[in-house]
């Protein structure tokens, strides 16, 4: 039993402990090479900081109108369809490596691009500047990003449909994270504040890929720690992270530096089967569940549905409907906060009735809702996909014309809008519901027998867990298909 299994009391699966199927950087030494040079992470960066730039003055001085301007399309059609179908699930917080909200608070903090700073800074072997104040225990959480995350979604159909709001958020994230990286130490804005991190950190450890320690000996063994403390070689883990005990993608940046900095040459970048890693931690990850699942619901509803009067309420700031945007937004926090959960509880605690179990209802609670981690990544890349196939023409006309303001740079400004393949879309929604089904009920069984020991009782305890699944799934199965 490993230091996390002790903490956490549960059995971590073989093929998370030691069946890493393939080291990436084994197969490809140039990639190894890539991913170990101290320009990577830079250069990666460096097209993200102009693109991230293009659409926020975009958003501020481009076309009012959303399809035609480069802040909404590429944003929240582009990105995060690549975000949610691809990154997230296939390579896990990828894109926090590249992406370009940190950028100056790193360089506040290391005042270089690439250059290391040997020095002393509290536990760490290099020169960081600012205050590198700890952030507050009591905060080590997620539950701000929980929050965050659960008020810009309130604001939904503004901020995904006016340039200039999008503009403004993502600005303000821009400065909050070099502010903060001015007080506090490393990534804390990363760590407890970007609202995009909750989702990216619950929904990454399905990812098939991990970064991990090759051989735990060699860790035990090593009195360097690079890997946490930094050396000359490369930064210590931003995100706080001890490579040599981290058994969840959650909180791994993916930023590379532990690659650089680890004298053993001791980390590989592995191939794992999806939704391998069921560990939820604390009620801030399983609520970050409750939230996504809630919020994938709302938004099929308001995005992607007919009811007139729910979207009248959801935006009000366009249709002046302002006593209906207070009832839209108390019924959609009051499902993600309280509704779902308790639905989730009452099934955890049929769990507990069926199986006589000694467990707690609030331990079978926390446990269980890992399945809400493949449930909901699915059902969003379900919701997804309709936003690619319907809009993703934009995303051409667009490039040409990234303000709206009649340009051609590329020829394609024309390019008129055409859905892709309307009618099968529901056929891919329905697989993919049924497959995030499928992973809930065979990982759930896998989360059972750590609850229960024996295969019988796991049976028995899983069986209300599946039936929320399957409740869940068809719900989303009548708002996509009906
Ligand atoms: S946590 Fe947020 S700000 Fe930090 S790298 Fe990831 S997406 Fe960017
Ligand atoms: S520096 Fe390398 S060998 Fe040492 S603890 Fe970190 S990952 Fe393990
Ligand atoms: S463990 Fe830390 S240093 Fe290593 S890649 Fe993840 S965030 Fe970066």
């Amino acid at each position: 039993m490993n230091k996390m299994e002790k903490e956490s009391g549960i059995k971590i699966p073989m093929d998370v402990k030691n069946g890493k199927n393939t080291d990436l950087l084994t197969k490809f030494p140039l990639l190894k090479r890539i991913l170990k040079a101290r320009s990577f992470q830079f250069i990666i960066i460096l097209p993200n900081l102009f693109v991230f730039y293009v659409i926020i003055l975009a958003g501020i001085i481009g076309s009012p109108v959303g399809n035609r301007n480069i802040a909404i399309v590429f944003i929240w059609i582009l990105w995060w369809f690549l975000l949610i179908a691809i990154m997230v699930p296939f390579a896990s917080r990828v894109w926090c490596t590249m992406c370009p909200l940190p950028f100056f608070g790193d360089l506040f903090q290391r005042m270089a691009f690439i250059k290391v700073r040997l020095g002393k800074t509290a536990y760490l072997r290099n020169k960081m500047f600012g205050l590198n104040k700890k952030w507050p225990k009591y905060l080590t959480n997620i539950w701000i990003q929980n929050i965050g995350f659960l008020t810009l979604c309130t604001f939904s159909a503004v901020l995904v449909t006016r340039p200039f709001v999008t503009s403004i958020v993502l600005g303000l994230m821009l400065l909050l994270g070099t502010v903060m990286s001015m007080i506090w130490k490393l990534r804390s804005f990363c760590s407890y504040i970007c609202p995009v991190s909750g989702f990216l950190s619950l929904y990454s450890s399905a990812a098939t890929m991990e970064l991990r320690r090759i051989d735990n000996d060699v860790c035990l063994k090593c009195k360097d720690k690079g890997c946490y403390k930094g050396n000359e070689k490369g930064y210590g883990c931003p995100w706080s992270e001890y490579m040599g005990t981290m058994e969840r993608n959650n909180y791994c940046g993916l930023c590379t530096e532990c690659l650089k900095t680890c004298p053993n040459d001791n980390i590989g970048l592995n191939t794992r089967s999806f939704a391998s890693e069921t560990i939820i931690k604390g009620y801030d990850e399983s609520w970050k569940g409750f939230i996504m699942l809630a919020l994938a619901m709302a938004y099929s509803v308001i995005l992607l549905g007919t009811n007139g009067t729910i979207k009248n309420w959801a935006n009000a700031p366009e249709t002046g409907n302002w006593g209906g945007f207070f009832i839209y937004a108390a019924i959609l926090w009051s499902s993600a906060l309280v509704v779902v959960p308790a639905v989730f509880y009452f099934f955890a605690y049929l769990s507990k009735l069926i199986t006589k179990s000694t467990q707690s209802v609030k331990e079978i609670f926390k446990t269980f809702s890992y399945i809400l981690v493949p449930l909901g990544l699915l059902a969003w890349i379900a919701f997804s996909f309709p936003l690619i196939f319907v809009n993703g023409s934009y995303i051409i006309s667009v490039i040409s014309d990234p303000l709206g303001w009649g340009w051609n740079l590329f020829g394609t400004a024309g390019f008129k809008w055409q859905p892709l393949v309307p009618d099968y879309l529901g056929y891919v929604q329905l697989i993919l519901l049924l497959t995030g089904l499928g992973f809930a009920i065979s990982r759930g069984y896998r989360v059972s027998l750590n609850i229960f020991k024996d295969e019988h009782t796991a049976l028995m305890g899983l069986l209300p867990m599946a039936g929320f699944a399957l409740l869940v799934t068809l719900a989303f199965l009548t708002f996509f298909i009906g």
